[in-house]
């Protein structure tokens, strides 16, 4: 057998096409193989799928996976077809072995999405010597295509997060379903006009606004106003993490300007406050001690209300947390730091939302997952680029998209 007969068999290149060389070059790093039409070979129109003869041709080329160490390369002379059937005209064929437009093998565009789910894409672009860009746009493709086949019909519960993009000045907002705990949709943007584009492309894939009974969110005006406005049924549960979350920025301010006062009690004390008293070495406990001893009384008062806003969290019921929730705002709101009380406030806006996180059974399992999810896709998407690239790579990794139905 001629070795370009047995490379035409392990590429699986079919009549009318057929491997007519393979050049292997040491020195270039690459493996070289052409493949050819028989001719006066016919080929269904692109179109209408009718048979037709070979007008002209274009000679392309397409990546192809590594022959061991050497990069490996295809390259065909592609026909036009001259459909006789009206409307079809002059039309380029379809390769059987790779995507319009893609100048990647289908092969080397399958690895680069098996190898994406686990590794930065700046790292395959390294590995592979391909730019970066031209391996976002095989996933931002496969991406599009496996969403399309998407079906959000029975989509009921939904949980909305934001996160900034690379930069810190822009915003991403992402839409989970929380009972199949993935990834519907992902957005530029963190303004009420992110809950209008998802509630579209919820119709698009089938779903229903009216059908969605909970939203779980943080406390933005924003999506306050967006749920509102296009989730007509839902009911809004903000995110425990988001509250703790802000009340540990409060505390943090209160630690700094007292920092100013007394400054070598305070002296790197940042870490030592966002921990549980449970989890204090001994030598932390001892300062906690003497942050008492010197006066950092602010510091401490702070610390003790965000302690106590986390037991809120504990209770078995949403009557054993409101009764707990409560003794915290009377606390809080007497309290005589400026940050404190505004966080009482926050607290007292946002009541019912607060509390149906404990009969909307969105418990914390739900939505804990979620922000560990898009840091992962962060993390892989590594040097992204545009937002687009971060949000194709949080499909990838949280939208349990199939990619095994693309081509049935
Ligand atoms: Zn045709």
């Amino acid at each position: 057998m001629q070795p370009e007969a047995l490379f035409g068999i392990a590429l699986g290149i079919v009549p009318p096409w057929e491997v007519t060389e393979v050049n292997f070059s040491k020195e270039s790093n690459r493996l070289d193989i052409t493949i050819d039409f028989q001719r006066g070979s016919a080929f269904p129109c692109p179109v209408c799928g009718a048979s037709a003869p070979a007008y002209d041709t274009t000679e392309k080329t397409w990546r192809h996976l590594n022959f061991f160490q050497y990069e490996a390369y295809l390259h065909a002379f592609v026909p036009r077809v001259n459909c006789p059937n009206e409307g079809c005209g002059v039309k380029q064929i379809q390769v059987p072995w790779a995507r319009a437009g893609s100048g990647f093998t289908l092969l080397f565009e399958a690895l680069v999405m098996t190898m994406a789910r686990d590794m930065p894409v700046n790292v395959m672009a390294r590995l592979f010597s391909v730019s970066d860009t031209r391996l976002w746009r095989v996933i931002n493709a496969y991406v599009e295509m496996a969403r399309a086949k998407e079906d959000f019909s029975d989509v009921k519960r939904i949980g909305i997060d934001e996160t900034s993009t690379k930069k810190g000045h822009n915003y991403v907002s992402f839409f989970f379903d929380l009972d199949k705990r993935k990834l519907l949709f992902g957005t530029e943007g963190k303004d009420n006009e992110t809950v209008k584009d998802f509630v579209a492309d919820l119709k698009n894939h089938g779903g229903n606004p009216e059908q969605i009974t909970d939203a779980a969110i943080d406390m933005s005006k924003a999506f306050i106003k967006g749920v509102k406005e296009q989730l007509p049924n839902a009911v809004v549960t903000f995110d425990k993490f988001h509250l703790i979350r802000l009340m540990n920025e409060a505390l943090g301010k209160v630690r700094a300007e007292e920092a100013r006062l007394f400054p070598d009690a305070l002296k790197r004390s940042r870490f030592l406050f966002l921990k549980n008293p449970e989890d204090l070495t001994p030598e932390e406990e001892a300062r906690m001690d003497t942050m008492v001893a010197n006066q950092c009384y602010r510091s401490v008062e702070a610390y003790a209300h965000k302690l106590n806003l986390q037991n809120v969290y504990f209770a078995q019921s949403r009557q054993e947390a409101e009764a707990l929730l409560t003794q915290w705002h009377k606390q809080t709101s007497k309290s005589t730091i400026t940050l404190i009380q505004k966080m009482a406030k926050t607290v007292k806006d946002h009541w019912s939302g607060i509390l149906s996180y404990f009969d909307s059974e969105l418990t914390s399992g739900f939505l804990e997952g979620i922000n560990s999810l898009i840091q992962a896709a962060k993390a892989r998407a590594r040097g992204y680029r545009n937002p687009r690239n971060m949000i194709s790579m949080a499909y990838l990794i949280a939208g349990k998209l199939k990619f095994n139905k693309l081509y049935a």
